[in-house]
């Protein structure tokens, strides 16, 4: 839970029951994303208090009226819940859908009885949530928690990028800039996609074991040589495709300057308002480069969660080099901070079942 002095704790708070069309969810998992931290340090203006946590999976506990999914289920938690009658939802683009605009809505209540949000309707960095019917997707009940928490954001988030938004081909060249949950995610849906070579690229020389078990061909050190780097390997024109997942002026225009002529650069990380990305018009025209954003993966998370669960289950999609490992949710402060200094991937927060 995050209150405005920007210092995440652990605090009970109290939940209402499920209502019409609501589910109470016993959280089995949670993992700490990125997004969680731009709503603790005020990249991602936010109402507070605050419970985080949108990336989960969980069984069903409680049913309010007109559901239909029963108690038992498990589920993987959907941040952007498609209403199917907004004019995006009629068109085939329910991640745009116009009823999940806010970061945050009301539901519940402080031990002290103050009003309580909780992020994108979910606020999973909890035991429990209460959460509509809709923000719930059904999957086999042997999906590991761990597993299934990370369908609901970062993997969503990496493969749709790659398979829906860019919609990478075999044999392209693909370069991932950000190396945590969301661009591993790309790189392990990059290598599935057939391309080649995969160019993984981070600050921090500690990503290239991560990078090179999630299926990167080349692990690249980001500095002043990137580019050079880049087309080296890319017989001096830079790669199809760039994938930003960090949500920076400075890398997105990195991400820019190593495609190539006519390729496109694919922005997966979420930034700031005031960080303003300088192109010069020239080299727009000139360059005849496509920069397009993925949100939550171009994807419809009741089609495709599904299918990745399925992935997870047979053994084609391995996530073990996306989780940095497992922790109590006492040890969440530790692990967003770590998270902030760029340290690891995926740290999931468990519950006792
Ligand atoms: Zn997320
Ligand atoms: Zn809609």
């Amino acid at each position: 839970m995050a209150r405005d002095d920007g210092d995440p704790r652990v605090e009970q708070v109290r939940l209402p029951a499920p209502g019409p069309g609501e589910l109470r969810v016993r959280i089995r998992a949670a993992g700490l994303c990125h997004s969680d931290l731009s709503m603790v340090n005020g990249t991602m203006p936010v109402p507070f208090p605050l419970v985080l946590g949108h990336e989960a999976a969980g069984v069903v506990a409680g049913t309010g009226p007109g559901t239909t999914l029963p108690v038992g289920t498990q589920v993987v938690l959907n941040w952007a819940p498609a209403c199917r009658a907004c004019w995006f939802c009629r068109h085939d683009e329910p991640w745009l859908c116009a009823a999940n605009t806010a970061p945050a809505v009301r539901r519940g209540v402080t031990a002290e009885g103050e009003p309580l949000h909780v992020t994108l309707g979910l606020g999973a960095l909890a035991e429990e949530v209460v959460i509509p019917q809709a923000a719930a997707v059904p999957v086999p009940a042997g999906l590991p928690a761990e597993s299934a928490a990370l369908l609901g954001c970062a993997v969503l988030t990496g493969s749709g990028a790659v398979r829906n938004t860019a919609r990478v081909a075999p044999g392209e060249s693909v370069a991932v800039l950000g190396l945590g949950g969301v661009g591993l995610s790309v790189i392990t849906a990059a290598r599935a996609a057939g391309a080649t070579p995969i160019l993984a690229v981070d600050v921090a020389e500690a990503k290239r074991d991560l990078a090179l078990a999630a299926g990167a061909t080349d692990f690249l050190r980001s500095d002043d040589t990137l580019s050079r780097q880049v087309r080296e390997r890319t017989g001096g024109r830079g790669v199809d495709h760039a994938f930003e997942c960090v949500g920076r002026s400075t890398t997105i225009r990195a991400a820019w300057r190593l495609t190539r002529r006519g390729g496109a650069v694919t922005v997966v990380g979420m930034g700031g308002k005031d960080d303003l990305l300088t192109l010069s018009a020239l080299d727009v025209f000139h360059s005849a480069r496509t920069l397009r954003s993925s949100v939550y993966g171009s994807s419809d998370p009741d089609r495709e969660v599904p299918v990745l669960a399925r992935a997870v289950a047979e053994g084609t999609l391995d996530l073990s080099p996306l989780i940095s490992g497992t922790i109590g949710l006492d040890e969440a402060p530790a692990a967003l901070r770590r998270l902030a200094r760029g340290e690891g991937a995926r740290w999931v927060v468990t519950f006792p079942g």
